[in-house]
């Protein structure tokens, strides 16, 4: 991976936290030139700057009046949303014991005052840019890089969890699967360039329509997507169908050999209880969207069928 592909340390946000007025103005002068910054005060302040934030890491004073830093590093630990921040402690005296708990409460390092300015820039840079790194390959395992939406990886490895998560709420789980109709003729017509571009207008399209930040759309094949609806039912997943036929077919796409020569989908959609969905398998819900699918595109695509 190429370093120019991260985002440059310029716009990583770094969160200094210290009570001494003096600390946090020279800490900020020395990482000013290099990082965002911002300052917090408290140990109260910075738990909640870092949920709202996310910042790129967090330089924490050990020694606070009111939650000290090793409390504030183990809160953050503690949420999700934050525990892969990484917290460098910044410390005047640092005795074994001391040093034994900044890693038990999941600290990436530590430097002592007076700090040498040189040390703690290229420290911070080589935490940042770990967790940059991490993110990235994130990113790059669990999504499609044509579309940037979820790929077969997902499916099969995050899909289930959440699925058993429904089940154990006795909640019911929608597939929803799409598929862009005539799309050979469109690369016939215009080109796989711009057949891609028209892929990633229809994932775009497609992902809008998603409201809830666990439904799951994924690039399934060539073109076709699959979308995991969890605490659906049948009424609402029919709903979220027929609004992907019209966002696409509103979108006017043109396609001289299309339906009114616009680009359209076709769309089948199946609804389970997720109990018989972790029993009988992913793939037997799948399936039957699929078979779905396959009716609408005989009754004469841009159409759903459930
Ligand atoms: P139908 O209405 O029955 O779905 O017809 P169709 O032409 O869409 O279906 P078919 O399965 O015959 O063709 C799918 C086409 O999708 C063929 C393939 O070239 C194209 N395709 C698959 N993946 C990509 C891709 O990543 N980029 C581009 N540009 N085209 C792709
Ligand atoms: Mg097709
Ligand atoms: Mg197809």
């Amino acid at each position: 991976m190429n370093r120019t592909e991260l985002k440059p340390f310029s716009e990583c946000r770094v969160l200094i936290v210290d009570d001494e007025p003096m600390s946090r103005m020279l800490l900020e002068s020395i990482l000013m030139p290099v990082f965002q910054c911002d300052t917090a005060q408290s140990g109260k302040d910075a738990i909640l700057y870092c949920a709202d934030k996310l910042p790129d890491l967090v330089l924490l004073d050990m020694n606070m009046p009111d939650t000290d830093g090793l409390d504030v590093c183990r809160a953050l630990k503690a949420n999700s949303a934050t525990a892969d921040i990484p917290v460098i402690f910044v410390t005047s005296t640092l005795d074994i014991e001391s040093e034994n708990a900044c890693w038990e409460v999941g600290a990436s390092d530590f430097v002592m005052k007076p700090v040498n300015a040189s040390t703690l820039t290229h420290r911070i840079k080589t935490h940042v840019l770990n967790k940059l790194r991490t993110e990235f390959l994130e990113t790059m395992t669990y999504h499609d890089q044509l579309t940037g939406q979820y790929n077969r990886m997902y499916l099969t490895k995050e899909i289930p969890l959440l699925i058993k998560q429904v089940a154990r709420d006795n909640g019911s789980v929608g597939a929803i699967m799409i598929d862009i109709d005539f799309f050979k003729l469109f690369n016939d017509t215009y080109g796989h360039l711009e057949g891609d571009q028209c892929l990633s207008r229809v994932a775009q399209l497609v992902s809008s329509v998603m409201k809830r930040p666990k439904d799951a759309v994924i690039r399934f094949g060539g073109e076709e997507f699959l979308v995991i609806l969890p605490y659906i039912d049948s009424a609402g997943a029919k709903l979220l169908a027929q609004e992907l036929v019209e966002v696409v077919q509103k979108a006017e796409i043109p396609h001289a050999h299309g339906i009114g020569n616009k680009v359209s989908i076709s769309v089948g959609y199946a609804v389970w209880q997720a109990n018989k969905v972790a029993q009988a398998g992913l793939e037997a819900l799948i399936e039957e969207a699929d078979v779905k699918l396959f009716e609408a595109k005989e009754q004469g695509r841009n159409q759903v069928m459930g």
